[in-house]
């Protein structure tokens, strides 16, 4: 067999057995890496192929960011963009500017702000955006997206008044006299969105397009598409784009809960779906975000109580399904593992997204029952400062137990939970794992993390994950050397070309 591309003189890593050891000369064949090693691989030329000189610059697997809310973050890009947003006035001003583009009656949506970052350190109240968005139903998200404050037309469109009661696992925000004040929290953040009509299939593909170009350009070549939501309409926007040829990243779109009983009367089992599109990871709520995360030591909120977790995840194991569990706090990810072990499915790398505060005892469990999680390495530099407020000082040596779980035997993989973050460039994150001095894991670790985990974690470290022969060639070229630059600053680096199946994806060979 000949290549279709040999990419030569390099600093080529696999990231599979050799580690980070460099290879000069990597072949590609049919999509597939065919050969990985020195220049007897230019033996491997025919006619027809196409060789690339690297000039020393690395190459590595694509990177595989396994929780990312892709559709939601797409649908944003149509939405206000509230980030950085320095005070309610500025909040208002931009919904005012993004009105102008809307047509009349169209419900108008905003995110990105935090509101720690205003000056007035407290959410809007619905009475203030009226003032902007009239009688149009408008609403706006925190940046975390376990807040939404609703105008008071979203308000009566979903018939919330002063009787309304809480949703299990939200809240509805009220002012003295007991009438909604707009804010609506984790679960409650549903009761607008369920009555605000879906997006056209069209708008989900528009989407799917802006959120991949920003995933590609970081060299991500593999997302699980996280849902907040149980639209089966994200499965369309994908596979339709897989049809025409446009999907230039692999997706493993998660199940929103509500979807497990279709989705295991329709066959489908962990791994389903090709290389392209898959599916999949049924995901569910157990605890909130920021301070209201489900902690041993009390407090926090629960989306789904421990009875029902325990039964969604015995009928999805039995199933042979997947689940993708939010927990945060120690309480809701010991609830997770009583679930799996009640289920008794440790076949099924049941996920736990987020994983933020795991003590050993949890870690070890989760090692023991077959787990996998799934975090963001950020989450060791913010959850740290955050801590100091939000978690008693025992709990913060077990925040983002990067080395910990490793240790334990869970594999632990990396991603952005975009938009969380706002950037999912994975290198920000790669130094914060190496360099976390409570947790900190080795490079090789925190770049299998953003690679092969995340093909453990969907069942795919049989085909990519790392550069070996017969992997797939998605693959990220660099400029120089950046694992061996001083200089380099991670929050700008960008590869300069992105393979996927051997195809480019982004930038070109030529360009500088
Ligand atoms: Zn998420």
């Amino acid at each position: 067999m000949r290549a279709d591309l040999i990419l030569a003189r390099g600093r080529i890593r696999t990231l599979g057995r050799s580690g980070l050891n460099p290879h000069t000369h990597l072949a590609v064949a049919g999509g597939q890496v065919l050969a990985c090693g020195g220049r007897e691989v230019m033996g491997l030329r025919g006619p027809r192929t196409r060789i690339v000189d690297l000039a020393g610059a690395a190459v590595l697997p694509g990177f595989n960011d396994a929780h990312a809310h892709v559709v939601y973050y797409g649908l944003t890009r149509f939405g206000a963009d509230l980030s950085g947003a320095t005070g309610i006035d500025d909040i208002l001003e931009r919904l005012k500017d993004h009105a102008r583009g809307l047509k009349p009656g169209e419900w108008q949506q905003g995110m990105g702000y935090r509101t720690d970052e205003l000056v007035e350190r407290r959410q809007p109240h619905r009475t203030e955006l009226d003032r902007v968005t009239g009688d149009r139903p408008a609403f706006i998200d925190e940046r975390g997206g376990h807040a939404r404050v609703a105008n008071s037309a979203a308000l009566a469109a979903a018939a919330i008044t002063t009787e309304t009661p809480n949703p299990q696992g939200g809240r509805i925000g009220r002012d003295l006299n007991r009438a909604p004040n707009g804010l609506l929290l984790e679960s409650a953040m549903r009761l607008v969105a369920d009555v605000q009509p879906p997006p056209s299939l069209d708008r989900r593909v528009d989407g799917v397009l802006k959120a991949q170009e920003l995933l590609v350009s970081r060299g991500i070549t593999s997302v699980g598409a996280a849902v907040n939501r149980g639209f089966a309409d994200d499965l369309r926007a994908y596979e339709r784009l897989a049809q025409d040829g446009r999907l230039t990243i692999r997706v493993n779109e998660f199940l929103s809960w509500e979807l497990l009983e279709a989705a295991s009367s329709l066959g489908v089992r962990a791994g389903f779906g090709g290389p392209l599109v898959r599916a999949g990871p049924i995901k569910v709520f157990i605890d909130g975000g920021a301070e209201r995360v489900a902690m041993r030591s009390g407090g926090g909120v629960w989306r789904t109580t421990r009875d029902e977790l325990r039964e969604l995840v015995s009928r999805a194991t039995a199933s042979g399904l997947q689940v993708a569990a939010h927990a945060i706090g120690d309480a809701a990810i010991e609830a997770m593992c009583d679930a799996v072990e009640g289920g008794g499915g440790t076949d099924l790398r049941h996920r736990v997204e987020h994983c933020t505060i795991c003590p050993p005892d949890l870690q070890a469990r989760m090692a023991r029952l077959g787990m996998v999680a799934v975090m963001q390495p950020m989450a060791a530099r913010f959850g740290r400062v955050a801590s100091a407020i939000f978690f008693p000082v025992r709990d913060r040596t077990h925040l983002a137990p990067h080395r910990g779980l490793l240790k334990a035997g869970v594999p632990v993989t990396f991603s952005s939970d975009l938009p969380v973050s706002a950037d999912p460039n994975p290198w920000p994150g790669i130094r914060v794992a190496v360099e976390d001095q409570v947790n900190g894991i080795s490079l090789l670790a925190a770049l299998r993390a953003y690679t092969s985990a995340g093909a453990f974690a969907s069942f795919e470290e049989s085909i990519k994950g790392t550069l070996e022969p017969g992997m797939l060639a998605d693959l990220q070229i660099y400029r120089g050397d950046p694992l061996d630059d001083e200089g380099v600053n991670w929050e700008e680096l960008r590869p300069r070309v992105v393979l996927l199946g051997g195809v480019r994806v982004f930038g070109s060979f030529s360009g500088r």
